[in-house]
């Protein structure tokens, strides 16, 4: 696999003893292991890995994303039609979690752009860890990380790397969790470490609760709503991430449209916007970039829910 461990032959002019060491890859070092864990080297590649691998730790990850895409597999199988009332609840709550990612996790709490009112702040993080998406913690140590080293090695998910499915979900068990002393010891600690605390059974409870209703339920309020919320938060990393003959270390994110209606209109596909201006809560920077995690933070600032709000220069 290596293309470093045999050079041509050097002319015998010097003694050996000078001859470089030869560079060996961790792959070629590692055990060939295919299925397990592998401790991930400084300089490793895990996008070459099989999708079978992953970094220590992260096996729970694994497991999740398996267990959610097959349950919810079987449960379009089985129930296809589970009534306009099913999938609006469904729906209803993917549009919560989504709303919690962009504007707490997100905007508020890793890029500090908005401060909003616990009473606001607290039930947005709650379901967003409802929709799968992590705790506060290890959501902003990723998103800074990917911020800090965006499109270069050090950057967790970056399709200059490892292509499409590497971006769009490999990197979730293949990379290590981004250290939080050293990303966000700001959101491990007070109130967000109850988030800490909850994350386990509140994602076991989110999984089965919908059993309630029945089988159907159980499907579509579980794995289904969770596999599409996955998917939805998971296109701005890859999709919203592969501007055309982008160069590793050049800013791959773009803006688009069309992934407006999947993440539910609440912006996060304005993604060309946000890194072009981080610091700003509002992602749709036009009339027509539709942004209701805007909207929603503009609403909150007109009855005191939310300060701090940061603005682009040129916008209101
Ligand atoms: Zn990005
Ligand atoms: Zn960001």
């Amino acid at each position: 696999m290596s293309h470093s461990t045999s050079g041509a032959a050097a002319p015998a002019l010097e003694p050996a003893a000078k001859a470089a060491p030869p560079v060996v890859s961790p792959d070629v070092v590692a055990p060939a292991k295919v299925f397990g864990v592998q401790e991930l080297a400084a300089d490793s590649e895990p996008w070459k890995w099989s999708w079978f691998r992953w970094s220590k730790n992260e096996a729970p990850v694994f497991f999740w994303v398996m267990i959610i895409h097959a349950l919810a597999v079987v449960g379009l199988v089985l129930y296809p039609l589970p009534g306009w009332g099913m999938v609006a609840a469904a729906y209803g709550l993917f549009w919560l979690g989504g709303l919690g990612t962009t504007v707490a996790y997100h905007r508020a709490l890793a890029h500090r752009s908005v401060r909003l009112h616990p009473i606001v702040e607290m039930p947005l993080i709650f379901f967003a860890q409802f929709n799968g998406s992590g705790t506060p913690a290890t959501w902003s140590a990723n998103h800074r990380l990917h911020h800090a080293k965006s499109d270069t090695p050090g950057d967790i998910s970056s399709p200059r790397l490892g292509g499409f499915w590497w971006s769009h979900l490999r990197w979730l068990w293949q990379t290590p969790q981004t250290p939080v002393a050293k990303w966000a010891p700001d959101l491990y600690q007070g109130r967000y470490l109850i988030f800490t605390r909850s994350q386990i059974p509140l994602l076991a409870v989110s999984l089965v609760f919908g059993a309630i209703w029945g089988w159907a339920g159980f499907f579509w309020l579980g794995a289904i709503r969770l596999t599409f919320a996955l998917h939805a938060q998971c296109v701005t990393n890859s999709i919203a991430h592969m501007k055309k003959g982008a160069k590793m270390g050049e800013d791959s994110s773009v803006n688009c449209w069309w992934l407006a209606p999947v993440q539910a209109l609440q912006g996060e596909n304005w993604h060309g916007n946000h890194h072009a201006k981080p610091a700003s809560a509002r992602l749709g920077l036009t009339w027509w970039q539709i942004d209701l995690g805007w909207w929603f933070i503009v609403a909150c600032e007109k009855i005191g829910l939310a300060t701090n709000v940061r603005r682009p220069k040129f916008a209101d």
